[in-house]
C-alpha cells in the first residue's frame, strides 16, 4: 500500500465526460490498496472567466491591494467546483469520496492574497480520513489567510498545493496529470521532434519552468527540491490501462543518463530597457535597482557596459513586458535621482535559453550555443549565464528558429 497525491489540471477536468475519466484513474489508485489524495485544478478557462469578472466590476485591474481579498474569494470557487464534481463521480464509481476546501484542511497561508505563499498544513482530520479508505478531493489554488479569509497561491498554484500536501502528508508518490505526457526538451508544438524526458533534475525543472516552459509551477518544483519529494509529470488523457511513463523530477543523483543540455525554454514576454549615458560612479545601479524595487518590478538580465563618452555607461536590462509602461514611467519620473542621458525601450524581444546540469561539467556548451545562433545569422542583445543555464534575448521574429537550432545544435530530437 502505498500512500499518493494525484493532481489533475484544468484541461483533466474540463468537462464532465472528463471529470468521469479522471474518476476512473483514481479509482483504479483506490483499488489497488493506496491510499488516495486528490488536489484539482478549476474546469480550464474558468479561472479566467472569474479573473475577468473581477475586472469588469473593478473597473481596473491595476487597483491591487484593496480588492485582492475579494479576488481570492471569487477565483478560489472554480476549483470549489471540480472538488465536489469529482467527490460525486467518484461516489458514482463506488469509491468513497469527499471534497476538501482549503479552509477546511486547513491549508495556512500568509497573508499576500493573489500569490499567497502556504505557512502550513494540518493534516490531523485528513490523515484520518485517507485511513479511514475516504479518497480526499482538494481543491487546490487555495487557502485561509490568518485573518481567516480565503487566499489563493498564484496563478497555476494548485501545483504548489498538490506538492505541498504530499510533502506533509508524507506521500510516497506525487502524480502530477495535465495534456502532455511529461516533460519535453522544448514545446513540441514548435519543434515536433522534441523529446519526451524520462527524467529531469529538480535544478534543471526549476530553470525551465521559470525560464517559460508552463507544465508546472516554479513553486511547486522548489517546494519539491527542498524536500527532495520526486514528481512525476504524466497525461490525464490515457485510458487506465495504457502505459504511461511520463517524466520523473527528482533529485540528481538519481538521474543515470550522461547529458549536457535536458531542455530549450523561451518567453516571448520580455522587454528590453537600454539607459544611456549614466554617470559611471558607484551606486548607479543600485539606485536603477531601488526604483525598480519600489515599483514591484522584477528585472531579469542586467548588462552594464562602457559608453562612449567618457565617465559614463549604459544599463541594459530586461523586464516582463507587461510591466513595460509601469517601468517606463518609473524611470522618467526618476530620471534625476538616477541621472542618465536617454531611455530606449524594446518590446519585440524573446528570451531563449539552454538548460542543463551537465553545464557544470561540461566545456564548450556556449561556443556550441552561440555557433548555432550564428548559423542562422540570429543576432544576440543580452546574454545572461548561471551554473546550470545559458540565456540570451533575440529579436522575437527569431524565436521559433533559435529553438529549432539550439534542439538541433543539442541533439534534443530536431536536425
Ligand atoms: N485554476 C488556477 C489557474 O488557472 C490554478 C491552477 O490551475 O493551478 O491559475
Ligand atoms: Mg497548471
Amino acid at each position: 500500500m502505498a500512500r499518493i497525491v494525484m493532481k489533475f489540471g484544468g484541461t483533466s477536468v474540463a468537462n464532465l465526460d472528463r471529470i468521469r475519466r479522471v474518476a476512473a484513474l483514481v479509482a483504479r489508485q483506490h483499488a489497488q490498496g493506496n491510499e488516495v489524495a486528490v488536489v484539482v485544478s478549476a474546469m480550464s478557462g474558468e479561472t479566467n472567466r472569474l479573473v475577468g469578472f473581477v475586472d469588469d466590476i473593478s473597473d481596473d485591474s491595476r487597483l491591487g491591494g484593496a480588492i485582492d481579498d475579494e479576488y481570492d474569494a471569487i477565483v478560489a470557487s472554480g476549483e470549489q467546483v471540480t472538488s465536489g464534481l469529482l467527490s460525486i463521480a467518484l461516489r458514482r464509481q463506488g469509491v468513497n469520496a469527499r471534497s476538501w476546501q482549503g479552509w477546511q484542511i486547513p491549508l495556512q497561508t500568509d497573508g499576500t492574497h493573489a500569490s499567497a505563499r502556504i505557512k502550513d498544513i494540518e493534516t490531523l482530520a485528513f490523515n484520518q480520513s485517507l485511513k479511514d479508505g475516504i479518497v480526499g478531493v482538494v481543491a487546490g489554488f487555495q487557502g485561509i489567510s490568518p485573518l481567516g479569509r480565503v487566499s489563493t497561491l498564484g496563478r497555476g498554484g494548485s501545483d504548489t498545493s498538490a506538492v505541498a500536501l504530499a510533502v506533509a502528508l508524507k506521500a510516497d508518490r506525487c502524480d502530477i496529470y495535465t495534456d502532455v505526457d511529461g516533460v519535453y526538451t522544448t514545446d513540441p508544438r514548435i519543434v515536433p521532434e522534441a523529446r519526451r524526458l524520462n527524467r529531469i533534475a529538480f535544478e534543471e525543472m526549476l530553470e525551465l519552468a521559470s525560464q517559460g516552459a508552463k507544465v508546472l509551477q516554479t513553486r511547486s518544483v522548489e517546494l519539491a527540491m527542498n524536500n527532495n519529494l520526486p514528481i512525476r509529470v504524466l497525461t490525464s488523457f490515457r485510458g487506465v490501462d495504457e502505459p504511461n511513463p511520463g517524466t520523473l523530477v527528482c533529485s540528481e543523483e538519481t538521474i543515470m543518463e550522461e547529458r549536457v543540455v535536458s531542455g530549450v525554454a523561451f518567453s516571448r514576454d520580455e522587454a528590453q530597457i537600454s539607459l544611456l549615458r549614466l554617470s559611471d560612479v558607484p551606486g548607479v545601479v543600485a539606485r536603477v535597482c531601488g526604483v525598480m524595487a519600489d515599483a514591484n518590478i522584477s528585472v531579469d538580465m542586467i548588462v552594464q557596459g562602457t559608453s562612449r563618452r567618457e565617465d559614463s555607461a549604459n544599463l541594459v536590462f530586461t523586464i516582463g513586458r507587461r510591466d513595460l509602461e509601469k517601468t517606463l514611467s518609473a524611470l522618467e519620473e526618476n530620471k534625476g535621482k538616477i541621472g542618465f542621458d536617454g531611455l530606449l525601450f524594446n518590446d519585440k524581444v524573446s528570451k531563449v535559453s539552454v538548460v542543463g546540469i551537465g553545464m557544470r561539467s561540461h566545456a564548450g556548451v556556449a561556443h556550441t550555443m552561440f555557433s548555432a545562433l550564428a548559423e542562422r545569422n540570429i543576432n544576440i542583445e543580452v546574454i545572461a549565464t548561471s551554473e546550470i543555464k545559458i540565456s540570451v534575448l533575440i529579436d522575437s521574429d527569431m524565436t521559433e528558429l533559435a529553438v529549432r537550432a539550439l534542439n538541433g545544435a543539442f541533439d534534443l530530437g530536431a536536425k
